[in-house]
């Protein structure tokens, strides 16, 4: 809206000003000639090369004239470092927001100094990856750019903010001889998702090994049959041909892990590459059933070993066939200090039989006793694709933290497995052995079952549990043909780090080049075999098992070896030998590639602002925001904005303009007089994606014009103040400028608002309650501390109080009220006495709280146009929303002077002053005042509705007292609630309190009913019933009053409960008990006092529970604590039972948890639960996640910590078995689990990642471990 002219002055020095500026502006350019003539002032850019580790820390600098043109300096930023011109970026580097900078434009003909370059200073840029393309090397340069290409790579660059630049990463003194770029290496890296460690190594695995990569570019996604999105193989298969044919240096993962729907950093902290191997495989099986590649992984990645224990006196051997993907080596026996000094001994050791004598001995089916045997794996046939499995990470049980093993182990480049492979001739003439399958189902692996199930097998000749579909396996077999077991390493994943934490990166060999390469995230790099050595491990010293728990260092975790055989090698497939649908799937991408850049290229020419209008018929302010392209012109800029605002219909496009505007000061800055044509990137300084100021879209009515708002000028909102009506003014707002004095200002006001200059009193308002007479004539208004939007209060009148200090003025303590008085909504109960014919209630009280007089209350009736508010406030609800801006238009013609004539000091606060005035005066508090005038805040139905306003700093008793006519009984018999924002009612209890805490529109909700006396408390009593979903049920408010027994107030709860709740109770069932947000706690007995036993407080909350019996605690030496038995067998938990303990000793609880649940005392675990009450967790999680069996005697010690009643604590039967499921259960559980925990809130607040001693999967899922027992 455009400022009436009455109101807006612009100040007469605007002329002056212009023309100094035109001086200052000739000064400035002959200044310039001058100094180009003479010495032309000079740039100095520093630039730091960011795409490169090396670099980073170096710096070019160059020195150039401020004249140079920006694309120069690209030229010669190019130069120095041997990149092309136009691919990389240069962007400013000592910003505060430099992320939110554009680049500098490359091909820019501005100069220096016009590009914001400032002479004279420091000017710092980064150099940058263009649109996420690593800058190309300049090749012809090669000559004189040898060195310095040369220098320049070095050492894998963590970006800054990836998870896995942790310090002790980054200072890993890796000295690879050369890192290349992508032009050069040819390899995409991965960009660093945070929290999905281990994956881009594995990807990048997976993409380096040829017969994977050639298997998933055989197979075809058929769209109509599955949805994109999570398709496993098909997101595995575009990040394959991303990795192959993308020109950026690093490539996104997210597509990937959202087709693995482990959206969690969660999710990936409890699973571990093996499972993501096994997850992805599975689904690439499912995908290749009926292909001739059905079979594939398992042909690469799956060995057979044999699970035995041989009767040592008859000979007889029990056994089993299991499957396996890697096999894990342990780094030290176990119990040794000492660790094995190479995967070769590791291996050695992991086939070294047992020998099961003592009392372990072995019960023989044939021998019909318990003989000596001797228990062991052998291996029957290696896959093509060997993985091992270096245990690194471990679990020490004794100080419960997760440990990491950096124990040096070498591995050999050329691994000979021949020797591994089982060539003993077992004969087992005896042996009634099984068949492959079955036992593999089974999966178990358990030496005392391994005897019945074998020996109810059929006998079936070892022999066929060897698949003879390939020809590897027949040689392993017969393990003659010794050299066709040679193993070459190709991959070693690498964790750098400690047990806590850290970075995961792969370094592959790559089968085309015979070249080694650090594949680091987004950073891919060439080693040597030297590099892959640093990866055994350090200090083989003599340091203690627990010393290395927490040391950090990088070594490898997993191998990867594949088969020597020129039969089966195969090589990646050439571009012209992909398939079809591969070929237009690099096409495809190809296109998304480059429409991605054309999108960040419009992206970086968009200016984004905050946009703002307020709309001229709504007359609400709106917001939006503006992005237009920097070439668009203002004018059309305005165009944009006009329609985007939809005011088409509504005025037309020439009544609209765009200005400068600061909404957080609410100040129009300038308006763009003569800039049509000026394009918009020019005229809001460059391209931004968030400016420090916005853009209002101003709007006129067609017979008004717009007025120039001058760059410089601030805003002045005046307040006239009338001393005699004791009022003070809506705001009328003039544009002055900072260097005006006291005096020219007062000149400007006084031709304003028609008040005499000479007795003007101007009063500041800095902030709250900082008042500052202006009273030196002479100073500036930047002096007296004005800024870009300001309040003022102005009098003008031939009193007395002109002479009188300003503190004791009348004026200041007109000021002073008015700064406290604050307007409050109060929601009177429905019961309270209709008598009242106000409903606006002005209460004034002076200055001091404490002295809160009768005589300075005063109730007005209706004056002015007060009349029409206390005459709809008075009216019921319905019609108070109908309360619309459009009556109140009509009624007052937004005559802007009617409101400084109205004479009620108070009427400033009331909506239709503010309102009629401030439309032509302010956008701002035009939004304010219609937000307090919605009718939404008069939620009142039923109630009515008080307007109050009142002086914050008397006391809350005054307030009651004052309240007292319009709610028609004495303050002692209703209640004050504050209503928060989220309608939750607090009551307010301190009589001596002031209303300091209000503010401005607050709401009051009055309750009547009795009021609290000293001493006593409203409490709010909740059921706690532990069995059922939601444990905790509000019942009632009630009062307890200090002194007070909790049997007494349980005696006065009782007709309460009966009446309100329908709850009938005897005394001596049910009990009270500490409520701590959501957990029981201490439970009250009978004979404790309030404010001695028990503190209460305001808002004090309370359990009452029913009890099944009679009360079992009797004194505050018990112990309650809520248990819950867990049944692993079935996959679930019992309901809550209460535990009553006289001590805390563990043997008393194991006795107590033995007696309720009839299992015998020595087979009782138990452990804690975690979090709030009802501690909930998983049915899949409990088993393995509690602390089960804490080591300790007491409970009131750690870990356990409990030491007050309502703790949870979960037990099982330690001979029942956890229920075996198939993944379709899995599944179905996991589902029904996540449901079940999210409706209670649940969730999981500590999760250890879970290190299995030694595991060997099967066919179906993880399986138990072998070693185990
Ligand atoms: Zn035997």
């Amino acid at each position: 809206m455009v400022p009436g002219e009455e109101n807006q002055l612009v100040p007469k020095e605007d002329v002056f000003w212009r023309c100094r500026q035109n001086i200052f502006d000739e000064m400035k350019k002959k200044f310039l000639q001058i100094e180009n003539a003479a010495e032309e002032p000079r740039v100095l850019c520093i630039i730091q090369d960011t795409t490169n580790s090396k670099t980073v820390n170096e710096r070019i600098t160059l020195n150039l004239p401020a004249s140079t043109p920006v694309r120069k300096l690209f030229e010669d930023v190019a130069n120095k470092v041997g990149y092309i011109n136009g691919t990389f970026d240069l962007v400013w580097g000592n910003g505060i927001n430099t992320a939110d900078m554009p680049p500098l434009d490359h091909t820019s003909d501005k100069s220096l100094l016009d590009a914001n370059f400032e002479p004279g200073k420091k000017n710092f840029l980064h150099l940058t990856d263009k649109d996420g393309e690593q800058p190309q090397i300049l090749l012809e340069d090669s000559s004189a750019g040898e060195d310095s290409v040369h220098d320049r790579f070095i050492g894998p660059l963590p970006r800054e903010g990836s998870v896995g630049s942790t310090s002790d990463y980054v200072s890993q003194s890796y000295s690879y001889s050369s890192i290349l770029n992508k032009s050069e290496t040819g390899y995409v890296g991965l960009v660093n998702q945070a929290m999905t460690c281990y994956l881009n190594s594995l990807l990048q695995t997976l993409f380096m090994t040829p017969e994977f990569r050639n298997a998933l570019y055989k197979w075809e996604f058929e769209e109509s049959e599955e949805d994109p999105v999570t398709s496993i193989p098909y997101q595995l298969q575009r990040l394959f041909v991303l990795l192959q044919t993308s020109k950026k240096r690093a490539i996104e993962t997210t597509d990937v892990t959202r087709s693995f729907g482990w959206d969690s950093s969660e999710a990936w902290q409890q699973h571990d590459v093996q499972e993501l191997c096994r997850v992805m495989f599975d689904a690439l099986e499912q995908k290749w059933k009926q292909t001739e590649q059905a079979d594939l992984i398992n042909e690469l990645y799956q060995g057979k070993l044999k699970d035995y224990v041989r009767c040592l006196e008859c000979g007889y051997e029990g056994w089993r066939i299991d499957t396996y993907l890697d096999i894990p080596l342990v780094i030290r026996p176990y119990g040794s200090s000492q660790a094995f000094a190479s995967v070769e001994e590791a291996l050695h050791a992991f086939i070294q039989p047992e020998i099961l004598d003592g009392p372990n001995q072995y019960f023989c089916e044939r021998c019909k006793k318990k003989c000596d045997a001797r228990k062991g794996l052998r291996f029957l046939h290696f896959p093509y694709l060997l993985t091992l499995q270096l245990k690194r990470f471990d679990f020490d049980y004794t100080t419960m933290h997760r440990i990491k093993l950096n124990d040096r182990m070498t591995f050999p480049e050329e691994l000979d497995m021949s020797t591994f492979i089982d060539v003993e001739d077992e004969k087992s003439p005896q042996t009634e052995s099984c068949t492959d399958s079955g036992a593999e189902n089974e999966g178990s692996c358990h030496s005392d079952q391994m005897s019945n199930d074998f020996s109810n097998d059929d006998g079936v000749d070892e022999g066929i549990c060897l698949e003879t579909n390939s020809g590897t396996e027949k040689i392993s077999k017969s393990g003659l043909e010794k050299n066709s077991l040679i193993y070459e390493l190709f991959s070693v994943m690498v964790h750098s780090g400690s047990a806590a934490g850290g970075h995961y990166y792969a370094c592959i060999k790559s089968f085309s080049d015979e070249q080694w390469y650090s594949f680091n995230d987004q950073h891919v790099s060439r080693i040597t075999q030297d590099d892959i050595k640093k990866t055994h491990g350090g200090s083989s010293g003599s340091r203690g098992y627990y010393s290395s728990a927490f040391a950090s260092s990088t070594n490898a975790y997993m191998l990867i070896y594949r088969l020597k055989d020129p039969a089966r090698n195969a090589k990646f497939l050439e571009v012209d030998e992909y398939p079809e649908h591969i070929k237009n799937l690099v096409q495809k991408e190809r296109e998304l590639e480059e429409q991605e850049k054309r999108q960040r290229e419009i992206e970086r020419n968009t200016c984004k602002i905050k946009l703002f209008c307020l709309h001229p018929a709504k007359q609400v302010m709106m917001e939006n925001k503006l992005e237009v392209h920097k070439d668009k012109t203002l004018k059309e800029a305005v165009e944009m904005a006009y329609k985007m605002m939809d005011l088409e219909e509504v005025i037309p496009l020439d009544c609209c303009r765009l200005v400068k505007y600061d909404e957080f000061h609410d100040y129009l800055e300038r308006s763009y007089e003569g800039e049509e044509d000026t394009p918009m990137g020019l005229l809001l300084g460059g391209v931004k994606s968030t400016y420090m100021f916005d853009l209002l879209l101003e709007t006129r009515k067609p017979d008004q014009v717009f007025q120039s708002y001058k760059p410089g000028e601030v805003m002045v909102k005046v307040h006239v103040v009338d001393l005699k009506a004791e009022s003070v003014a809506a705001p009328i707002t003039v544009r002055a400028y900072l260097n005006q004095t006291v005096t020219e200002f007062k000149q400007l006001i006084s031709k304003a608002i028609h008040l005499p200059a000479e007795t003007m009193r101007i009063v500041l308002e800095r902030c709250y309650n900082d008042l500052r007479l202006l009273s030196v004539p002479s100073k500036t208004l930047k002096a007296e501390g004005f800024f870009r939007s300001n309040k003022v209060f102005v009098e003008s009148s031939e009193t007395l109080d002109y002479q009188m200090a300003f503190a004791d003025s009348h004026l200041w303590k007109l000021l002073d009220r008015h700064a406290n008085t604050i307007r409050l909504f109060v929601l009177l109960p429905e019961q309270s006495p209709g008598s009242y014919s106000k409903r606006t209630a002005y209460q004034k009280a002076g200055g001091d709280s404490g002295n809160v007089d009768d005589d300075c209350e005063r109730v007005k009736g209706p004056v002015g146009s007060l009349k029409s508010v206390e005459a709809i406030l008075e009216e019921s609800t319905e019609k108070l929303k109908s309360l619309s801006l459009q009556q109140q238009q009509d009624g007052d013609n937004g005559d802007s002077s009617k409101s400084t004539e109205t004479s009620d000091f108070e009427n400033i606060e009331s909506p239709l002053n503010e309102r009629d005035s401030s439309a032509s005066v302010d956008n701002r508090e035009l939004e304010q005042h219609i937000q307090t005038s919605d009718p939404e805040n008069f939620q009142s139905e039923e109630r009515s509705d008080l307007m109050v306003h009142v002086d914050k700093r008397i006391t809350l008793a005054a307030f009651k007292q004052h309240l007292e006519p319009f709610v028609g009984v004495l303050s002692s018999h209703f209640k004050v609630f504050r209503v928060y924002a989220s309608n939750q009612e607090f009551e307010s209890v301190r009589l001596n309190e002031t209303l300091s805490s209000f503010s401005d529109d607050n709401k009051i909700t009055i309750r009547l009913g009795r009021a609290l006396k000293k001493g006593e408390y409203r409490v709010k009593v909740y059921q706690l019933l532990v069995n059922e979903q939601e444990p905790c049920k509000f019942l009632l408010d009630a009062v307890f009053a200090k002194g007070m027994t909790v049997r007494q107030s349980k005696e006065e709860l009782i007709p309460q409960l009966r009446e309100q709740c329908g709850l009938e109770l005897s005394i001596d069932r049910f009990r009270l008990r500490k409520k701590t947000w959501k957990n029981p706690g201490t439970v009250f007995l009978d004979y404790h006092i309030y404010e001695e036993d028990i503190n209460i407080s305001s808002n004090w909350e309370v359990f009452l529970e029913v009890l099944d019996g009679v009360e079992k605690m009797k004194s505050m030496s018990q112990l309650a604590v809520l248990s819950r038995r867990w049944k692993p067998s079935e996959m679930k938990l019992d309901p809550f039972q209460e535990v009553v303990l006289e001590s805390s000793s563990v043997d008393e609880l194991r006795e107590k948890l033995s007696e309720i649940s009839g299992i015998p005392l020595e087979d009782i675990e138990f452990a804690k639960g975690r979090g709030t009450f009802p501690c909930d967790i998983s049915v899949l999680d409990i088993h393995q996640d509690l602390d089960w069996n804490p080591k300790v005697s007491t409970l009131n010690v750690w870990p356990l910590y409990i030491c007050d009643d309502g703790a949870v604590i979960f037990y099982r039967d330690k001979t029942e078995e956890l229920m075996e499921l198939t993944d379709e259960q899995r599944n179905e559980l996991m589902k029904k689990e996540s449901s079940r925990l999210q409706k209670t809130g649940h969730r999981i607040t500590y999760s250890p990642r879970k290190e299995k001693a030694l595991k060997i999967y099967l066919d179906g899922a993880p399986n138990k471990d072998l070693t185990q027992d």
